[in-house]
């Protein structure tokens, strides 16, 4: 299994010299098995990097796992040029919002004067699938859901697939009071998993202004990787005004950290690909 970063950056798309070794393109992962068709984790605005690399000799078939709505999670859908071809399909799993299907939520976004085109219109086609806790299949890869604590109805997402595994979340509240504690369905999805992809959006001083924004510390996102413990954890949703050197300095304090438990600490940067062996 493979994994690979096309945007990493968390809350709004941003650009400056001073980002370019992470890059300033919003939350899109994606896993790549021998013989699965892809599976991405949210559709910001690295998704468009991620359609430009794909084959145009076929049809896109792909399928997504979205936290949840916010701007910064779809924002690449229209720019998504596998789209643009007859026969293409995504299939987009997601937590609905009260009464409303994730099918309702994207043809609202996704229609003039918010956008240009319709969802609907393009000749590619966008499936949607509401999921909560859950567990299901995506070909092979064996997928579990859980409700997550953020700002409204999201989710986070294990996958496994030949006994290897991912954890992918990305935007995860904290304990409000800055403590070190975690919901049964979030621990679920961590335990012992292979890498989880974690909120790290905040230092301490930013949390204290910040405490109710949905968002960890990278401190927070270093505990639960010890306490789940797995093998790789990899900080992502990065705060957009942490710049390169701030990300090298608050990820080499975090693998410091993290050393004695044996926890291996990466920071997130578009292109990064992860391999993941049993
Ligand atoms: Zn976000
Ligand atoms: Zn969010």
């Amino acid at each position: 299994m493979a994994i690979t970063f096309h945007g990493v950056r968390g809350s709004t798309p941003c650009d400056d010299p001073s980002i370019a070794r992470y890059g300033g393109n919003t939350s899109c992962v994606s896993v790549a098995a021998p013989g699965e068709e892809p599976l991405l984790f949210d559709l910001g605005t690295g998704l468009r990097y991620f359609g430009a690399a794909q084959p145009v000799d076929r049809a896109f078939r792909g399928n997504c796992l979205l936290t949840h709505l916010h701007w910064d999670h779809l924002q690449g859908v229209p720019f998504f040029a596998p789209l643009l071809c007859e026969g293409a399909r995504l299939d987009v799993y997601a937590p609905p919002h009260g009464d409303e299907t994730v099918a309702d939520l994207f043809h609202r976004t996704f229609t003039p004067p918010l956008f240009p085109v319709e969802l609907a219109s393009l000749p590619g086609e966008v499936a949607f699938h509401d999921v909560g806790d859950d567990e299901f299949r995506i070909g092979g890869f064996q997928v579990t859901s859980r409700l997550v604590p953020h700002v409204g109805p999201t989710c986070g997402y294990r996958v496994e697939w030949a006994g290897r595994s991912v954890t992918y979340l990305s935007d995860h509240q904290q304990p409000r009071d800055g403590s070190f504690a975690v919901a049964p369905g979030a621990l679920d999805l961590c335990e012992g998993v292979d890498v989880l992809i974690h909120d790290a959006q905040y230092t301490p001083a930013e949390f204290a202004r910040k405490r109710d924004w949905g968002h960890s510390m990278i401190e927070y996102a270093v505990w639960l990787g010890v306490t789940a413990g797995v093998r790789t954890l990899v900080l992502f949703h990065h705060d957009p005004s942490h710049d390169d050197d701030m990300i090298d300095a608050l990820s080499a304090s975090a693998a410091a950290c993290a050393r004695h438990s044996g926890v291996e600490v990466v920071a997130a940067r578009e292109g990064l690909v992860l391999g993941v062996e049993g």
